[in-house]
């Protein structure tokens, strides 16, 4: 059984290793959205994967450092493309929650990223 819950931040970044009037290097924000993807058995007697309550405390300090933020100023998003920001959750969480099986970032409606591990 899969199972996913979805999150939306707001935050500003801009791309440091774009040249000079790259569109990405200018400070910019996006109305971020950030998928968790689980995969896992029914538990018993719940017939659920996880609890998503569960999901949301392990991520409510995440989404704490991410929303109205400045990425660029977290650590380990010195660089925050979608992809560093999918591998930055996925460590941040999967110890936790060990059924992770995939985080998808948005960074447009139309744009975005899937990590599922290495
Ligand atoms: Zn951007």
């Amino acid at each position: 059984m899969k199972i996913f819950k979805s999150y939306t931040f707001e935050a500003a970044h801009f791309l440091p290793q774009m040249p000079e009037g790259h569109p990405c290097r200018r400070i910019h924000g996006h109305s971020w959205k950030m998928e968790l993807h689980f995969d896992g058995e029914l538990v018993l007697p719940y017939e659920w994967v996880i609890d998503f309550h569960e999901i949301d405390s392990v991520v409510d300090p995440i989404y704490k450092i991410l929303d109205h933020n400045f990425l660029n100023e977290v650590e380990g998003l010195e660089n925050p493309t979608s992809e560093v920001i999918s591998i930055w959750v996925w460590n941040k969480i999967k110890e936790q929650l060990p059924a992770l099986c995939k985080v998808v970032i948005y960074e447009t409606p139309e744009a975005g990223t899937e990590y599922v591990g290495e």
